[in-house]
């Protein structure tokens, strides 16, 4: 009996059957179907494979054992930047193949599949570099599994007549590679050489294509800065460790102080310089490549990071920066983006000429267009993972897996740090990094961006999510769409933006500490503690608020906060005590924002705690003046005496966090001539006694367990991992940002997120009356 069953089934095992693979995700532009291609004659199997607009479509025909070990290899060795996100598999008629091929690929509208993000030079095409004779040098050497992506895409397919490449045409040796199934460069649409592909040049002046990686590294060596023209816009280079140079280009770029990311050629060389650990190592070689904030060690020229303790380094990821390095004496440039400060970075030698001789003292350029501008991305690991700060090249456009249904919404984001969502099905396909809306240049970038990923992903947007304030640009665009608007609360869009990248959908406890949005009575808020779920929130606490004397001016001179706080909680009574921090304040000036506060003059109410932030950091003398977007916080972290346990006091009363004793405390730890770290350690403690203190209320009240963080405040490391570290500690469930950042780039994602679940509860509720009014319906 047994051996009988045995029999049967292994003849049914070697019975021939057909499926049909329709596989999901990011498998397009990744060396997906070469992938597939080897796979399927590896396991003996016939059939086909092609790219649609589904994503990829493979047809098998075979045993079912050799459809399993297919399926087992399918996710075991797929390429390291594929992504495999829905797999459906149906059988289907035999067809009798008796060969595997590679289909061309077909057009099926209406549906999308996903753009690769760009991805950085492989080992094996560096190796190229130095045998494959007609690519010898040559700086466009790509294959399948790396090269430039969304940043040259136009449209999907992604087929080589759908990217910038199409201007160039293949000579017969890169069309055999092309068409060689057995080839690394099979079907790798940006294949090129130096026969017949794009080539670098050196703006006005007479190099030799061969020699300009070497030009490039004189001048840097020689203190020169230099424009290169990246994947998806230009960098401005100079020697890292030239103050002289570095800050010239500072100068030039009118980059007040924010810090500058700087490249190195290898791990050694930023392990020399910078602490690493396995996690940061791990991302740094990355094929993302993104920009990982280190740690310094020993620091560069002091004008690169600017008096902060850690730098953002990245690894060489386009051929010619491997190149620049053979040469280069220095082992560290500073690779910032080629702008001016505030305005999107240039991606066309033509257009952006000026700016990028204002700046540069040789421009270097290539003749392929760059499609879809992107900058580099930043991050940092914290409590084990990667939190993105700036999400761009090698990130964007990768989508967000949602588990509502979000079809047809566009989210609009912020203001400050620009970035957009589409919904397709269930996902969320965020935008790459735009910027500070504000700029002109940078709306149009904005508008742009977003008219070409509706029309990449076809997407016909019937409903739009935008930020509260009505002066938002985002929400202009989105406004003009003409559609259905549903307006989502800044904070509200924070804690969902986090829910939704991990999967929740219920009532949870957020804390969204961040700068600035507008609330829902008016005010500015920022320092919510809510009690939410994706559709509605609860405004649980909050900081009592300020006003802010000079309105936006406060952002730029946090000594204007401080004033507002110490007012708040004493009175006029602290100007007698001559505080250093007012020394550089002006009588008058000092004199003009007392009277602001007091007869209410453009002084908007703040409960932000980026203000909060920006108040202490002034009050230490960490940050009286700010030069850029959020130096007062940094500062204040950088600061932070290590080991130091202790905290200052503060009162709860009516749903309001009154810090009259945090601010008095403060001030008696000045006047005994505390040191500014231990005043910025016993406040950083403050607040997360705040967080535990007001997280285990809310638990009492609601016996709810899941506490989200989010809001820009949580890119302060020190808070982040405590809080998580507190919280876990007290048997929370605690939920943090991980792929998208928790600033205002993530933003879209939650407005996504809400405006779907409003929508849900909306058709829900309808049903329901329809049942109401028809009581025979069943
Ligand atoms: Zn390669
Ligand atoms: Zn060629």
């Amino acid at each position: 009996m047994v051996r009988n069953r045995r029999m049967r089934k292994s003849a049914e095992e070697d019975q021939t059957i057909a499926c049909e693979w329709h596989i999901n995700g990011l498998v397009q532009g990744v060396g997906f179907r070469p992938f597939v291609y080897r796979i399927a004659r590896a396991n003996g199997l016939k059939g086909w494979v092609e790219n649609n607009n589904l994503g990829v479509t493979v047809f098998t025909e075979g045993s079912r054992q050799q459809m399993d070990a297919f399926r087992r290899d399918l996710f075991a060795q797929k390429p390291e930047a594929a992504r495999i996100i829905n797999l459906n598999v149906k059988e289907c008629n035999i067809q009798g193949y008796t060969d595997f091929q590679i289909r061309k690929s077909h057009n099926y509208s209406d549906h999308i599949t996903l753009v690769s993000p760009d991805i950085a030079v492989c080992s094996e095409c560096l190796a190229d570099l130095k045998r494959q004779p007609h690519r010898i040098d040559y700086p466009f050497i790509n294959c399948t599994n790396c090269g430039p992506r969304f940043t040259i895409v136009r449209d999907l397919p992604y087929d080589r007549i759908n990217t910038t490449m199409d201007a160039f045409e293949m000579c017969p040796v890169c069309r055999n590679e092309y068409q060689d199934i057995n080839d690394r460069r099979f079907h790798a649409q940006p294949v090129s050489c130096r026969q017949c592909g794009p080539v670098y040049k050196v703006m006005n002046e007479d190099v030799a294509t061969a020699e300009i990686p070497r030009a490039i590294a004189q001048w840097i060596d020689d203190g020169k800065i230099v424009a290169l023209k990246g994947l998806g816009g230009f960098h401005f280079l100079c020697d890292a460790y030239q103050s002289e140079a570095v800050e010239l280009l500072r100068q030039r770029k009118h980059r007040d102080g924010k810090p500058m990311a700087v490249m190195m050629p290898d791990l050694d060389s930023v392990k020399k310089r910078f602490f690493v650990y396995d996690d940061e190592e791990k991302v740094l070689t990355s094929w993302r490549r993104p920009i990982v904030l280190l740690k310094n060690k020993f620091p560069l020229a002091p004008a690169v990071s600017n008096g902060l303790v850690t730098t953002g380094i990245m690894l060489p990821y386009m051929p010619i920066h491997y190149q620049m390095f053979d040469f280069l004496k220095t082992d560290a440039i500073v690779f910032t983006s080629g702008n001016l400060s505030e305005e999107p970075v240039t991606i066309d030698e033509t257009q952006g000429v000026d700016v990028l001789q204002q700046v540069a003292d040789h421009v270097v350029f290539y003749n392929r267009d760059i499609h879809n501008r992107a900058d580099d991305s930043v991050l940092m690991l914290a409590y084990g993972h990667e939190r993105l700060i700036r999400r761009s090249r090698g990130y964007a456009p990768e989508p967000v897996l949602f588990h509502l249904d979000t079809e047809g919404i566009f989210a609009a984001g912020a203001e400050l740090a620009g970035a957009f969502a589409l919904g397709k099905g269930n996902m969320a396909i965020l935008s790459q990094h735009i910027g500070d809306l504000k700029n002109a240049e940078t709306y149009d970038f904005y508008s742009e961006a977003a008219n070409r990923f509706r029309n990449l992903f076809r997407l016909k947007p019937s409903l739009a999510a935008i930020d509260l304030h009505p002066d938002y640009l985002s929400g202009n665009y989105a406004r003009s769409l003409g559609i259905e608007i549903i307006e989502v609360q800044h904070h509200h869009a924070h804690i969902a933006s986090c829910m939704a990248e991990n999967g929740l959908d219920e009532k949870v406890i957020g804390i969204a500490f961040d700068g600035t949005g507008l609330g829902d009575d008016g005010s500015i808020w920022g320092s919510e503690f809510f009690l939410c779920d994706l559709s509605h929130y609860e405004r649980k606490f909050s900081l009592l608020p300020v006003p802010l004397p000079g309105g936006d001016r406060v952002t730029e001179e946090p000594w204007r906060t401080a004033v507002s706080f110490l007012y708040q909680y004493m009175g006029k009574e602290f100007i007698a005590l001559k505080l250093p921090f007012l020394e550089t304040v002006s009588p008058e000036e000092l004199q003009w924002v007392l009277l602001a506060i007091e007869k209410k003059m453009n002084a908007p109410l703040s409960s932000g705690a980026g203000r909060l932030f920006d108040a202490v950091a002034a009050l230490t003398g960490l940050c009286v003046y700010s030069g850029f977007h959020a130096e007062a916080p940094m500062r204040l972290e950088a600061a932070i005496l290590p080991d130091c346990k202790s905290k200052y006091l503060y009162d709860v009363v009516d749903g309001k966090i009154i810090l009259r004793k945090l601010f008095y405390l403060i001030v008696k730890d000045l006047r005994e001539g505390k040191p500014a770290g231990l005043i910025a350690a016993k406040f950083h403690n403050t607040m997360l006694a705040l967080f535990v203190d007001l997280a285990k209320r809310m638990r009492k009240e609601s016996g709810i367990n899941k506490v989200v963080l989010s809001g820009g405040t949580f890119q302060n490391r020190y808070l982040l991992e405590n809080s998580i570290q507190l919280l876990e500690n007290l048997g929370f469930e605690v939920f943090s940002h991980r792929q998208v950042p928790s600033n205002d780039g993530g933003i879209a994602l939650g407005q996504l997120a809400v405006a779907a679940a409003l929508r849900r509860e909306k058709q829900k509720n309808e049903e329901q009356t329809e049942n109401n009014v028809n009581p025979f319906k069943r």
